[in-house]
């Protein structure tokens, strides 16, 4: 027999259920394999006493989401185990010697399969029934990798299933047909399936778009703002089509000299026009903003004011709930070498407990740390909602 493990958490007083991603795709599950379920956090201690109960396992199958998760499991791991999910591929790149096997890439790569499923398994079902809590949310992979893979800020390996800075995306073979897989769960009021992807790509885009979906169930996909993603939306007119749907834009910025400086490779423009033909659409937006910049000056304060009014221009149409902000963070560097393009003033720091991120080091009193303000003040004086943490020069 075979073990599953899966990691969960529950948040706000017990009203959201959050499952990470498990093997839910290519799986052939056996009638004696067990699906065992974990809160973040858990001792090993405590796993082990699970494990036990069932002698004669040969595999126990892991998916981590964050390196954060690996000390649950570490002092149990050995030749029978088999760690995967999101946290694996920066355990390679890291070169994290474990006594186990670890799978960067996909399931059906690991299991020797020609070609990636389209067939899901809600084994997760089980516990959202068992635990009865009313809003559920769920990561749904559907596929790896960033056809863009540029930003410098990026942390390239964590997002590629090979470990390599490509580019090729490693998509499962009909996103729509995945899409019209999903329904709500039983005894939970809201069902939301995080379609895990850093970047969806065009095709696959469209193919989400196009399938009969089931609109009780939120669907959230991140984006990036480039024109071919701009070209995908225009070809729809119908104002429903993205009912249920929460786009998630890395905008990181809406001065398009920090976008430049950052190789994001998509514009402001666009990233206004995109928002605009997704409201329209019925769709809700998240704008994710990146904090802490190292090159700030004037010119990209000016710009975000700039930005600012042509985005609150396009919103005020709209419902206010379907536009907001969130803080993606302050700008960690993934590398000596990315950071060093802008400053030699900056202190490494260890991230997700797993990994160094570099994080420069600007005075409270510098311009640059003045000009971060300008623009934090600017985002939360916009009267467009904020989630997330506070920008770090509010502080
Ligand atoms: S588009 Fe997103 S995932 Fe792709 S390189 Fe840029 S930040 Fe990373």
């Amino acid at each position: 027999m075979n073990v599953y493990i899966t990691f969960f958490s529950k948040r706000d007083n017990n009203k959201f259920l959050h499952i990470d991603n498990g093997f839910s795709f290519g799986r052939e599950k056996k009638k004696e394999d067990v699906d065992l379920f974990f809160h973040q956090g858990r001792e090993p201690a405590y796993i082990e006493r699970h494990l036990k109960k069932y002698p004669s396992i040969d595999r126990i199958f892991c998916s981590l989401s964050y390196g954060s998760q690996l000390a649950s499991i570490k002092p149990l791991l050995a030749d029978n185990w088999v760690v995967g999910g999101p946290a694996a591929a920066r355990l390679v790149t890291t070169g994290t010697e474990l006594p186990c096997t670890v799978v960067s890439g996909s399931f059906e790569e690991y299991l020797g399969k020609d070609a990636l499923d389209s067939d899901f398994d809600p084994y997760f079902s089980v516990l959202a029934k068992v635990l009865r809590i009313p809003h559920l949310f769920c990561n749904c992979s559907v596929g790896k990798g960033c056809y863009w893979s540029k930003c410098k800020f990026c942390d390239y390996p964590y997002y590629d299933s090979k470990c390599e800075r490509t580019g090729k995306v490693n998509m499962r073979p009909n996103v729509g047909a995945i899409v019209e897989q999903l329904h709500p769960m039983e005894g939970c009021k809201t069902t939301s399936f995080h379609l895990s992807i850093p970047a969806m790509p065009p095709k696959a885009l469209a193919e989400m778009l196009n399938a009969k979906r089931d609109k009780r169930v939120w669907l959230t996909i991140f984006l990036r703002a480039d024109n071919s993603i701009l070209q995908v939306f225009k070809k729809y007119n119908d104002s429903s089509i993205c009912e249920g749907i929460l786009f998630s834009i890395g905008c990181e910025s809406l001065s398009q000299s920090a976008l430049e400086k950052l190789g994001k490779g998509s514009t402001v423009d666009d990233t206004l026009e995109l928002t605009r033909l997704i409201l329209k659409r019925g769709g809700s937006v998240v704008l994710g903003i990146m904090d802490h910049y190292v090159f700030s000056d004037r010119q990209m304060v000016n710009e975000y004011l700039e930005s600012l009014e042509k985005l609150k221009g396009i919103v005020k149409k709209y419902p206010k709930h379907r536009v907001k902000f969130t803080n993606n963070g302050v700008t960690h560097w993934p590398t000596r070498e990315a950071i060093s393009e802008f400053t030699d003033d900056f202190t490494a720091a260890k991230y997700d407990n797993q990994y160094e991120r570099y994080l420069a080091n600007i005075p409270e009193e510098s311009e640059t740390f003045k000009c971060n303000k300008d623009i934090s003040l600017a985002l939360v004086n916009s009267g467009i909602n904020q989630f997330g943490a506070t920008f770090v020069s509010l502080l």
